[in-house]
């Protein structure tokens, strides 16, 4: 299947995440299924490609890869062939290497007979330099992701440990082959005798453990997809933490550093993660509530109607209207079947733009003061065709208000945030873009009132897309996309 064009990047400029994963060690059970369905509920996290991989007992590894959606890259005869009781799948969006079949995960790697599967959430800053130290050592890469750096590195380690002590060791291999990586990950291997769960200790991208009703443990990039499988929400992954679990569900857990300093990306918390996933035992859904009551408290505007840019803004906008005390109301009806489409619009449809996935509701918008509440704004061209669109269904005044601070720096973490040309708030004052975008008013959230809403401290999270305070540091041959800067205005 080739890949033609995807109406949601045209109408649709939020940040893309770059993955999801989830593995399973389930003796007896149709692992490869349940993973389906675990991916079916990671499917926001990357919807560019996504695969399966399983280990039988004859420590056979079995792969399905494709670009595109879950529920377009596997079937009853795919999953049926996905024979095993030890599993690790994926959602990808490239955020490292473009979107190619070569590039989509699991990456599987083998020393001697010994195979593992790896599947990776984040972004590695010193991906180029291991790199080019593996291929130094003899190794060749099939992709340009920097998750097949980390599953080569681990099969680097483990031919060091065998010709060492002579013999195969997993664990050491793992640590000693993270230990190296430096950035984002949160990553899940199986192998023919375990699953294991890494985090990086920053644990800029989340991680939870989960176990099933037979006592099955699970790993999945956030706890929406366990409960799509039944699987009850056990823990975090920590910062820094390695967790192995064999095929009688013993855990063995231990630590890459002693120094283990959080900066969760607190983006995961105003739009990437699902509303009904959990994040420190509280969902989503609650911090985004708080960040939009942060935000009544700081820009009120008396409006006839608080509106959402469905759906990541509509937590936010039922805070703000439960703070300012203005009615709540849909007002933008998402088409929620557009997604990715392998068919290209015609030029007649791509005019149409954001039509085609929000179409208003004019009886509620005609003669109002409307206030419109987005989760963030990137590039800004999204929210200029989404201010026309409710201009045009007849509003009096349109306020814009946003539950993150403006973006102003790229992201190395694992998001799709390149460079600062991309962004409107890197090279335009608030009121700028207000004009450029075509509001009565535009207010953004503090970085002080997102902290405040969290209910926890600046230290616990990465900020640096709004701040420029990056918390791993950024190696000098990636510094150029921190500083480039040019005139964006779309
Ligand atoms: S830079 Fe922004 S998007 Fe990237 S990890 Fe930090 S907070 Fe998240």
């Amino acid at each position: 299947m080739t890949f033609i064009s995807s109406i949601n990047d045209e109408i649709d400029d939020k940040p893309k995440e770059a993955c999801g994963v989830f593995g399973l060690i389930a003796p007896g059970e149709d692992v490869a299924r349940v993973a389906f369905f675990g991916l079916y509920a990671l499917q926001h996290r990357g919807q560019e490609s996504c695969g399966i991989a399983t280990f039988d007992n004859n420590n056979n590894i079995h792969i399905h890869k494709e670009i595109g959606l879950v529920s377009q890259a596997f079937d009853e005869t795919v999953l049926a062939k996905l024979k095993g009781e030890i599993v690790v799948g994926h959602t990808r969006y490239s955020t490292t290497g473009s979107n190619n079949i070569c590039n989509a995960q699991p990456i599987i790697a083998s020393y001697n007979d010994y195979g593992i599967a790896l599947a990776h959430n984040g972004n590695l800053v010193n991906a180029n330099s291991l790199r080019d130290t593996l291929i130094k050592r003899g190794y060749s890469f099939e992709s340009t992701t920097d998750s097949e750096v980390m599953a080569k590195l681990v099969i680097y380690e483990m031919a060091k440990i065998d010709k060492e002590k002579n013999q195969i060791n997993l664990k050491e291999a793992i640590v000693n082959a993270f230990r190296q990586c430096k950035g984002a990950f949160s990553v899940s291997i199986a192998t023919k005798d375990q699953i294991v769960a890494i985090r990086d200790p920053d644990g800029v991208r989340p991680l939870c453990i989960g176990i099933t009703n037979k006592g099955h443990h699970v790993i999945s990039s956030e706890s929406c997809a366990l409960d799509i499988v039944g699987a009850e929400f056990v823990r975090d992954v920590a910062p820094g933490e390695v967790v192995l679990i064999n095929r009688i569900q013993k855990i063995d857990s231990t630590f890459l550093t002693n120094e283990i300093k959080p900066h969760h990306c607190i983006f995961e918390l105003i739009y990437f993660s699902r509303p009904d996933s959990l994040f420190r035992g509280l969902s989503i859904y609650h911090f985004r509530k708080e960040l939009g009551r942060q935000l009544a408290r700081e820009s009120f505007v008396d409006a006839d109607y608080v509106i959402s840019v469905p759906d990541s803004g509509t937590p936010a906008a039922i805070g703000y209207a439960e703070e300012s005390k203005l009615p709540y109301s849909e007002a933008l009806i998402k088409n929620r079947y557009i997604g990715r489409t392998f068919i290209q619009p015609t030029q007649m449809l791509r005019e149409l733009g954001i039509r085609l996935k929000l179409n208003p509701l004019k009886d509620i918008i005609a003669g109002k003061k409307i206030v419109v509440i987005d989760d963030s704004i990137v590039r800004g061209n999204t929210s200029k065709k989404l201010v026309k669109l409710i201009r045009d269904s007849g509003a009096k005044e349109i306020h814009m208000r946003i539950s993150s601070p403006p973006v102003q720096w790229p992201c190395f973490y694992g998001i799709d945030i390149d460079s600062r040309e991309q962004l409107i708030a890197a090279n335009n004052s608030v009121d700028e873009i207000a004009k450029y975008i075509g509001a009565d008013s535009l207010k953004y959230i503090s970085h002080e009132g997102m902290i405040k809403a969290t209910g926890l401290s600046r230290e616990t999270f990465c900020t640096a897309c709004f701040s420029g305070e990056y918390p791993i540091e950024i190696p000098s041959e990636l510094e150029g996309a921190k500083h480039r800067y040019e005139t964006a205005k779309g």
